[in-house]
């Protein structure tokens, strides 16, 4: 009975914590059918009550942008009972940590792997691995030259979503409701709140908050002359990254999960494959370097696939064999050249805030800690409003 004072501690797992000193109590155990509880309980009235928001005039948030920063924000925020929709114009939300299946194989085909530096991200990385959403990845790493390859020596905890890199976007988009497929457009003022209307013109519904989650470029196409931090926007700059994806018929004769690779258009490379729980197969993604990117921006897959894996080839000194499928994938906006270190951005006047990973160090883990700190920015909005 969860309206009882025991059922709560109950659910709360403290009704059986021990009392010192213990002392025996002799009393009855009553027993009640499920039936009669639910007799004593009218289920409907008691949902409706204790899901209600906490404060009846909490502020409707609409994120843009499912990546792991919007994801991490809209996890924190609903969380603490406030009302989220987020908008994501892929076909499923991950952002940049998303994974890509070709065939039998399937390809993380931007982030590679992701580390825990910070411990509040440490907290939340240790439940993801013990419920089985992310896992160790054990890459033996070396750096390949010239058609020769080294060991490195690298001390770095690496760990990935399981099965694929898109596990991580799709745990924290759990019970989140989020739109898929929805190119947003620049908020439109309707009185005090925002209307977000799509490229299609289909109105999305009216907001108090707008969080924009996405690379500086895009949020600058959302939000120029919306809000005074549009200016900050334009000083991050975002490197491009073509990927190729390349499954092998054979394994590759490479002694290493994880290479570094200089002097080549290729500067980084990653058996796909070794990741834990993949698709068995020989798998690899190929990196660009981002000068190599930056001149080709406007080339297509076709034409950067085939160099991208004969740089490989020659960089590694091994035979490929025979390849079974080879796509690319061009990464825009991959990483910021020199991320911020703000946490997000928040415009009060508007109700407008900005998060994502060049606020905070340009990888999965700054993303992560981005969205958080959105997250914290609404809620102490919330608390200022409500004169706590
Ligand atoms: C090639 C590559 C390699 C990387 N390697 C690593 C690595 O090894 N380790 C690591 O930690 N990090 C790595 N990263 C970086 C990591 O992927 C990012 O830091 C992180 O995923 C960014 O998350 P985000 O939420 O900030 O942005 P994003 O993932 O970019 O999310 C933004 C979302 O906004 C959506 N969107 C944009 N505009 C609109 C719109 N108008 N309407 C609706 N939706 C919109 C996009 O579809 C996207 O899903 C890599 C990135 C790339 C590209």
């Amino acid at each position: 009975d969860p309206n009882s004072y025991g059922g709560l501690l109950w659910c709360l797992g403290l009704f059986d914590r021990p009392f010192t000193p213990p002392k025996l109590i002799v009393g009855t155990v009553r027993p009640r059918s499920i039936q009669a509880h639910a007799e004593r309980l009218d289920l409907v009235q008691y949902a409706a009550h204790v899901s209600r928001p906490v404060h009846p005039d909490d502020p409707e948030v609409a994120i843009v942008g499912g990546g792991i920063s919007g994801l991490a924000a809209a996890r924190a925020l609903s969380d603490h009972n406030i009302r989220v929709t987020v908008f994501d114009r892929g076909r499923t939300p991950g952002g940049r940590a998303s994974t890509r299946v070709t065939g039998r194989q399937s390809f993380d085909h931007g982030a590679q792997y992701f580390t825990a530096r910070d411990e509040r991200f440490q907290r939340y990385v240790s439940s993801w691995v013990k419920d089985g959403i992310a896992a160790r990845w054990q890459a033996r790493v070396g750096v390949a030259k010239h058609g020769a390859i080294e060991g490195k020596e690298s001390a770095v905890a690496r760990l990935v979503g399981v099965p694929g890199m898109n596990a991580i976007a799709r745990h924290l988009a759990a019970d989140i409701h989020v739109e898929s497929g929805v190119k947003v457009t620049r908020p439109r003022r309707v009185g005090s709140r925002w209307q977000l209307v799509d490229d299609r013109q289909t109105e999305l519904g009216e907001f108090d908050i707008v969080i924009v989650a996405t690379p500086p470029q895009q949020a600058a196409a959302l939000i120029a002359d919306r809000s005074t931090l549009a200016e900050v926007l334009t000083r991050v700059r975002m490197r491009p990254c073509w990927a190729v994806m390349v499954g092998f018929e054979q394994p590759l004769l490479i002694d290493y999960d994880a290479l570094f690779v200089h002097d080549s258009p290729v500067g980084w490379a990653a058996r796909n494959s070794s990741k834990p729980q993949r698709p068995d197969g020989e798998s690899w993604v190929l990196h660009a370097t981002p000068e190599w990117s930056d001149h080709r921006r406007d080339s297509t897959a076709e034409e950067v696939s085939k160099p991208l894996l004969k740089a490989f080839l020659e960089a590694t000194g091994v035979d490929a064999g025979s390849v079974a499928s080879i796509d690319a994938h061009r990464w825009l906006y991959s990483q910021a050249a020199e991320p911020l270190d703000v946490g997000c951005l928040w415009d009060a006047g508007n109700s407008i805030g900005i998060c994502g990973d060049w606020c905070s160090g340009s990888r999965i883990e700054g993303a992560f800690l981005s969205g958080m700190a959105m997250a914290g920015r609404v809620l102490s909005h919330r608390l200022s409003r409500h004169g706590l």
